[in-house]
């Protein structure tokens, strides 16, 4: 870790509670599942619960834990996961696509259940979610692994290991990070880091255990779950940060091992549920930033989702398999974001572009900046009762 990274560990511990002890960092691991999240240089903090909980082992040497939920059993003792788009048949012995769930004798278990592999507090910003609680800090969570293999993934170290292969330093029971986020005194808990869907059950008790202490609840997704498992926890989620990595199915296929359709249903689900939604779309050079491509994506978000659904714009730096990739050019975000405006979207983002204007909010009524903010600080909010205190017009999002 160097010097500058070393500030920045510092600063967000700092700005979260000043009270988290400080361990050296065993991964990268940046916030946003996927790595899709606005800023990629936050190596996390895991911290010291009050108390530690030590699960059960099970008799398994993979160290599975819990009975996974969604899924069917099949013949010879084989299983069908209904978790997400891939549904899997599982044989006994082996694991699905994401690496967490294995077949243990005709039974799908969960095998990170309590084993948070990164934990830390970070601002709310950097999710990025500039509609919830601005200014705010969150608890955030992440465990191993991914249902998508994208090829430019920012938490790679987290998301394309399994929970063997990550240097895991403490175990957690939702208990244990409920009472952690109530102890640094922030307003909620984030899944993110890497994909949720993997840590599905973990996860879900998380959450309904923090909502029932008062605690707000994030995700952050690719959007590859399936209906029934969404619909079941959005019960228990407040706010949902979804990456759109494209609007390409070949984009999906042969750069993530993913479908884009999956996650189009997952966002109107989202929407049509009340949960409060924002998009995120990581612009890489020569993929993903054709303007046809981007003008189609963005009709689409306000055709199905409403011009309100803010929308961030994320600047790609080479990383994983896609080094040889230049950083997005400041320019092409500026084009998409003029694109996104000009298809009528309201609330839209310039993101991994510390000091642009374009990282703050502005009123769709007025014009007036109703949230200054630099990377993830917020100096200045112009809201009043939720509405933009220059012409009075009720802005969406969840302010206090
Ligand atoms: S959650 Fe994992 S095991 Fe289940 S369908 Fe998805 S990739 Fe397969």
């Amino acid at each position: 870790m160097n010097r500058r990274d070393l500030l920045r560990l510092v600063g967000a511990t700092a700005a979260g509670a000043g009270l988290l002890a400080l361990v050296p960092s065993f991964l990268r691991g940046k916030r946003g599942n996927g790595g899709d999240s606005q800023d990629k240089d936050g190596d996390t903090l895991q911290e010291e619960p009050e108390k530690v909980s030590q699960p059960e082992r099970s008799s398994s040497s993979t160290g599975a834990r819990i009975e996974a939920r969604y899924y069917r059993k099949g013949k010879n003792d084989s299983v069908h996961c209904d978790l997400c788009f891939h549904r899997c048949h599982v044989s006994s012995g082996s694991a699905g696509f994401c690496r967490n769930r294995i077949n243990v004798e005709g039974t799908l278990r969960n095998t990170v259940y309590n084993m948070p592999s990164a934990v830390a507090v970070e601002p709310t910003e950097k999710e990025p979610m500039h509609h919830f609680l601005p200014g705010t800090n969150m608890l955030c969570i992440g465990t191993a692994s991914c249902n998508f293999r994208c090829r430019f993934c920012h938490n790679w170290h987290l998301s394309q290991r399994s929970i063997e292969q990550v240097r895991r330093r403490r175990t957690h029971t939702p208990g244990d990070l409920v009472r952690i986020a109530k102890s640094r005194e922030v307003p909620a808990v984030s899944f993110t880091y890497n994909e949720p869907t993997v840590f599905y059950e973990y996860m879900y008790d998380v959450a309904v255990k923090a909502k029932k202490d008062g605690l707000r609840t994030i995700m952050h997704s690719n959007g590859g779950i399936e209906s029934q498992p969404l619909q079941d926890l959005l019960a228990h989620i407040d706010a949902a940060t979804i990456d759109l990595k494209a609007f390409s199915q070949e984009f999906y296929r042969n750069i993530c091992e993913a479908r884009l359709e999956p996650v189009l249903e997952t966002l109107k689900a989202i929407k049509e549920n009340g949960t409060w939604l924002e998009i995120v779309n990581l612009v890489l050079p020569g993929h993903n930033d054709e303007p046809a491509q981007i003008r189609e994506m963005c009709e689409w978000i306000r055709t199905e989702l409403g011009p309100d659904v803010p929308l961030h714009f994320s600047r790609f730096f080479p990383t994983y398999r896609m080094t040889s990739l230049s950083p997005t050019p400041v320019s092409t975000l500026e084009r998409c974001r003029t694109i996104a405006l000009e298809e009528g979207l309201h609330f839209v983002s310039i993101g991994n572009v510390p000091g642009h204007e374009a990282n703050s909010s502005f009123c769709p009524g007025c014009k007036a900046r109703i949230i200054h903010r630099v990377q993830y600080t917020v100096s200045e909010i112009n809201l009043k009762d939720g509405a933009c205190t220059s012409c009075g017009r009720q802005i969406p999002g969840i302010w206090k």
